[in-house]
C-alpha cells in the first residue's frame, strides 16, 4: 500500500478494480480445466451480456478499442470516409479511424453534460460522413435522440457506461452497433477485454469472422483479437454484481453531491440512467491547482480526459471542450471505496476549494 508523507495515511487512488473471491473461484476454475483461449466460458459471457442488451447479439474481444476498430471494419469505413468522433474523449476513438485510413472530425461537446453536442455534430456532416462515433462520457448518456436525427449510424461508445440508461432503456441499444471496455478500471473488468453489441445480424457475422484467423475457408486479411475464457470468468463474475457496483456509485456520487452543493461548482447531472464512471467536478478556473493539492493530501485527482484531441493534431475552435477540460476535476469513485475513504474525499477537497478562494 502506498503512504503519503504528508498525512501519513494511505493513498486513496483515483480508480481501482473492485475484485472478490467470486472471481478467484471462477478463474481458478477455468485454469483447472485446462482449456484457457476463446471456447465455453466466452459463449457464456457473450450469452450473459446479450440479456443485459435487450437480446441484441454481443461479440467479446480483446480490448474496447478492437471492438471499435472492428466495427469501423465491419461497416466498410475507410480511405476517403469521415468519421465524426468528439475531441474531449481519450485517444483511443483517434486511433481507430486512422488505422481504417479513414478522416477523424472532431465535435465539441455541451459544456453542462460533457457529451457531444447534437448542433455542433450537425454541422460537420458531410456526404462522406459514414458514421459518428457517440461516447457516453463519465457513465452519462449523451443526447442520442439529437445525435441519431440527422441519420448517419451511430456507434455508441459504451467504454464508461455499461449499465447505463438513456430514456429508461439501456444504452447500447440504440445505435447501429455499440462497444464496452472491460479494461482493469472501467465499470467492470476483465483485466483487459470488450465488446460490441448489435442487432445487425450481417455485421455481427462479419466482426466474428474478423476475430480470428484460423480454420477459414478462404483467406482475407483477418486479426486475433479474442477473449480468453479466463478474462470471461472475471466477466461473469463482474457482470453479477453490476447492478451492486452501480447502486454503490450511485450513493457516493450523491454524498458527494449532497455535501459540494454549497460550493457553486458545476457538479454532474443527476440523472437516473447515470451510472457515475467518474465524478467530474467543474470548477471557475484551472483544475491543476486542486488536482495538485489533492494528491498532496493522497487524494488521487486526475483531469477526466488526459488532453483533448484537438490539442493532439493542433486544431481551433472548439471552446466548450477546451473550457470544461481545463476545469475539469475528477475524484475517487468506485464500488469498493469506503465510506471513511469518501470522507476523507470530502474533506480535502473542501479544504483544497477554501484555499482557491472557490
Ligand atoms: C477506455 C475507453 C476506450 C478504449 O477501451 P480499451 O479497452 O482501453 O481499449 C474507448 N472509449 C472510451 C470512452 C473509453 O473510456
Amino acid at each position: 500500500m502506498k503512504y503519503n508523507n504528508e498525512e501519513k495515511r494511505p493513498v486513496i487512488p483515483h480508480s481501482r478494480p473492485s475484485l472478490g473471491s467470486g472471481e478467484l473461484r471462477r478463474v481458478a476454475d477455468v485454469i483447472r480445466s485446462g482449456h484457457l483461449a476463446q471456447g465455453r466460458m466466452v459463449l457464456a459471457f457473450e450469452e450473459a451480456f446479450s440479456e443485459k442488451m435487450a437480446g441484441k447479439a454481443s461479440v467479446a474481444v480483446s480490448s474496447g478499442t478492437a471492438a471499435l476498430q472492428l466495427v469501423l471494419l465491419a461497416m466498410g469505413i475507410g480511405a476517403g470516409d469521415e468519421v465524426i468522433i468528439p475531441s474531449y474523449v481519450c485517444s483511443a476513438l483517434l486511433n481507430v479511424v486512422h488505422h481504417v485510413a479513414a478522416k477523424p472530425v472532431l465535435a465539441d461537446i455541451d459544456p453542462d453534460s460533457g457529451n457531444m453536442d447534437p448542433g455542433d455534430v450537425k454541422k460537420r456532416i458531410t456526404r462522406r460522413t459514414k458514421a459518428i462515433i457517440v461516447p457516453h462520457m463519465f457513465g452519462l448518456a449523451a443526447d442520442l435522440d439529437g445525435l441519431m436525427a440527422p441519420g448517419v449510424p451511430i456507434i455508441e461508445d459504451c467504454a464508461q457506461a455499461v449499465g447505463g440508461a438513456y430514456a429508461g432503456k439501456p444504452v447500447g441499444t440504440f445505435g447501429h452497433a455499440a462497444i464496452f471496455s472491460f479494461y482493469a478500471t472501467k465499470v467492470m473488468t476483465t483485466g483487459e477485454g470488450g465488446m460490441v453489441v448489435s442487432g445487425q445480424k450481417k455485421l455481427v457475422d462479419r466482426i466474428r469472422d474478423l476475430r480470428e484467423y484460423d480454420e477459414k475457408r478462404a483467406y482475407k486479411i483477418r486479426f486475433n483479437c479474442k477473449m480468453t475464457d479466463m478474462q470471461a470468468a472475471l466477466g461473469m463474475a463482474q457482470l453479477e454484481k453490476l447492478s451492486t457496483f452501480i447502486r454503490r456509485r450511485r450513493n457516493i456520487a450523491a454524498n458527494y453531491s449532497r455535501f459540494l452543493k454549497e460550493f457553486g461548482l458545476r457538479l454532474p447531472f443527476t440523472d437516473p440512467g447515470h451510472i457515475y464512471f467518474r465524478y467530474v467536478v467543474g470548477l471557475k478556473s484551472d483544475a491543476a491547482g486542486v488536482i495538485r493539492q489533492l494528491r498532496g493530501k493522497g487524494v488521487m485527482a486526475a483531469r477526466p480526459v488526459y488532453k483533448p484531441l484537438h490539442q493532439y493534431l493542433g486544431r481551433t475552435g472548439y471552446p466548450h471542450t477546451a473550457r470544461v477540460w481545463r476545469n475539469s476535476a475528477s475524484l475517487p469513485i468506485y464500488p469498493n471505496l469506503t465510506s471513511k475513504e469518501a470522507d476523507r474525499v470530502l474533506s480535502a477537497f473542501a479544504e483544497c476549494l477554501q484555499g482557491v478562494g472557490r
